[in-house]
């Protein structure tokens, strides 16, 4: 039998959805999303994260996944997700802040990834977008955070495979290097190439061997036609939804401060690009992350 709650809602068709309160009528009627990419614990979220958190609930995104950055960032990530319950964590080290990293990151981070509600490493990856000879550097310069880039990225994939969990990847002109790195782990770890504004040649190659894409807020963009012609291809069990919020809001916010509501608008643009609903956008999504992040629960 229904509950009818407070007594004020007597339905007797089984068929209605029945709830306490018509907030939770509407959460069963409206498709839900998880926000698998935002950075929270960045300062832009410091003055009203509950009020974020609210906004996201009350658009259907139920789930929440908060992203180191470093050490600190990532035990900042944990602690969001032992405050909010709809908020997980992945621990781990960016690319653009390799030099900063100890020699060693895979004692801190196995430490880290023990936590229950830690549901990935990263991100992590490779980043040759911004060398240090297109500031002041030279090539040695490149060449030393080049190595370093790729030295704490393959330790985060070791304790990915020692923990059971997958990665969260940040790649930025590096392709190759990337998916190389990628393939020593192969059958081991998998990886979620996140925010992806490459081609449909490349998501083909990264699907190919088991990894998955992740769309941020860049398909409402006018100018990202490639990117929408790559989300087309790709098949619908092979994607996520993530904002990488504070970063990339999507139209019509274009500009100003992203969160984790947004998604909506993102499965929106998503959802019409695959000439889809988004119910059936909503369920594969959902299950696409549920079986990337074992411990999204
Ligand atoms: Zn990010």
């Amino acid at each position: 039998m229904p509950d009818d709650g407070d007594g004020r809602f007597h339905f007797s068709d089984e068929y209605v959805p029945l709830a306490r309160s018509a907030q939770s009528v509407a959460h069963k009627l409206m498709p839900i999303f998880y926000d698998t990419h935002a950075h929270l614990d960045y300062p832009d979220f410091a003055s009203d994260l509950p009020q974020v958190i609210e906004r996201a609930q009350a658009a259907g995104i139920t789930k929440i996944i908060s992203i180191g950055t470093d050490v600190a960032s990532s035990q900042r990530a944990i602690q969001l997700s032992e405050r909010f319950s709809q908020v997980f964590a992945a621990v781990g080290w960016h690319p653009a802040h390799a030099l900063e990293a100890p020699d060693d990151l895979r004692p801190a981070l196995r430490e880290l990834a023990r936590h229950p509600k830690v549901v990935a490493i990263g991100e992590t990856g490779l980043d040759n977008h911004r060398l240090p000879s297109a500031k002041a550097g030279g090539a040695a310069d490149d060449e030393r955070y080049q190595r370093k880039q790729a030295q704490i990225f393959e330790q985060q994939l070791e304790v990915a495979a020692e923990s059971g969990l997958n990665c969260v990847v940040h790649q930025r002109d590096a392709l190759e290097a990337t998916l190389a790195m990628m393939q020593k782990f192969a059958g081991r770890v998998r990886g979620q190439f996140h925010c992806f504004a490459d081609d449909a040649a490349a998501m083909r190659r990264i699907v190919t061997m088991g990894s998955l894409v992740s769309f941020t807020g860049i398909v409402t963009f006018k100018s990202a036609q490639n990117v929408r012609d790559a989300l087309a291809a790709t098949p619908l069990d092979r994607f996520m939804l993530e904002t990488d919020c504070p970063y990339l809001a999507p139209a019509p916010y274009r500009g100003k401060r992203c969160e984790p509501a947004h998604v909506r608008e993102i499965a929106a643009m998503v959802a019409q690009v695959k000439g889809c609903t988004l119910e059936d956008l909503s369920a594969a999504s959902c299950k696409a992350a549920s079986g990337f992040f074992p411990k999204l629960k």
